[in-house]
């Protein structure tokens, strides 16, 4: 584990800011391709693709876990929880999420707020962005006025834009407890 060596008395590292940046494959679900039930933010989502990946494909908790582990400089998602490794396979991302929040609190640090870009040209974000929001909310433990989630198309452009993938871009400000 590698964290910032700057410490926390010095107003330097006061703030820190992080991003976060994931990208899943789509495909249909078995037995015609191997997309996984489509989950994001914790909230499993009516589609008739779902993400392809080792964990359980949750694209958002993963770039927000990134975005928390960037903020800190520590080793990223994928150095931390291999996709390599068993342990991990069909793994619930919730519990990423939670190490990078014990992570961040053991280094004296606190969410100041949390932006999240979802990239997909289908399943439409918004009649779920208050149900994520909650869900991560209640992950990080603050208040669900701390985050932001919008949701973008790619204009049909490359393979985001005809549905083959979903990307996920997230921000994080940390801020000192003290
Ligand atoms: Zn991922």
């Amino acid at each position: 584990m590698l964290l910032y060596s700057g410490g926390m008395g010095t107003p330097s590292q006061s703030m820190r800011i992080g991003h976060g940046y994931d990208l899943h494959r789509l495909e249909a679900t078995p037995p015609d391709g191997e997309g996984r039930p489509f989950i994001l933010a914790g909230l499993p989502i009516e589609h008739e693709k779902g993400p392809v990946g080792h964990s359980d494909g949750d694209a958002v908790l993963h770039a927000v876990t990134d975005a928390l582990l960037g903020a800190l400089g520590a080793e990223d998602i994928g150095q931390q929880f291999p996709d390599t490794d068993p342990e991990w396979r069909d793994a619930d991302s919730r519990q990423f999420l939670e190490h990078a929040v014990d992570m961040m609190q053991g280094a004296g640090m606190r969410l100041g707020n949390l932006d999240v870009t979802v990239i997909c040209e289908r399943p439409k974000i918004s009649p779920y962005k208050e149900t994520m929001i909650r869900n991560m909310a209640g992950i990080l433990g603050v208040d669900p006025g701390l985050i932001n989630i919008k949701g973008k198309t790619h204009e049909k452009v490359d393979a985001v834009g005809q549905g083959h993938a979903i990307e996920v871009h997230a921000v994080v400000l940390l801020h000192a407890t003290d």
